[in-house]
């Protein structure tokens, strides 16, 4: 049985600066932030670069895609998680270079490994934002 797709859902907390980010999501879009003057590209968006700290930052939309940097498989989880188990916390390497935290979903776990490629996908989560998670590329 593939796992995740059913994953509790909850609604992010969006603010002035990460609600471009969600409104993307939305769209099924996937983005980092990228540095205007040090040109290096970061997870997640801000307005404020953590390698130059230059304030002159945009959204960059990715391709969504990237590969398994590293993963757990977690089987007794907390919270709205507790039946979710076993799911799969991972660090996704996207090809733009930011690593992300996420899980990776509609997947059996003996299939994953240390760079796996993976795409971004999306649940919705109300009328402001869609949660993004990842699943292996066909
Ligand atoms: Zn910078």
């Amino acid at each position: 049985m593939k796992i995740g797709n059913d994953f509790p859902i909850t609604p992010p907390a969006i603010n002035p600066e990460t609600a471009p980010f969600w409104a993307a999501t939305l769209e099924g879009k996937f983005s980092v932030g990228s540095c205007n003057a040090c040109g290096e590209n970061h997870w997640y968006p801000r307005t404020k670069c953590p390698f130059c700290h230059s304030h002159d930052t945009s959204l960059l939309e990715t391709a969504g895609k990237g590969s398994i940097y590293s993963y757990t498989v977690t089987h007794k989880g907390p919270g709205a998680f507790a039946a979710a188990g076993p799911y799969v916390i991972a660090y996704v390497q996207l090809d733009e270079g930011p690593r992300v935290i996420t899980n990776i979903v509609d997947c059996e776990t003996d299939d994953l490994a240390i760079g796996t490629r993976v795409e971004a996908v999306f649940f919705p989560a109300g009328e402001n934002a869609a949660v993004y998670r990842f699943r292996p590329t066909a």
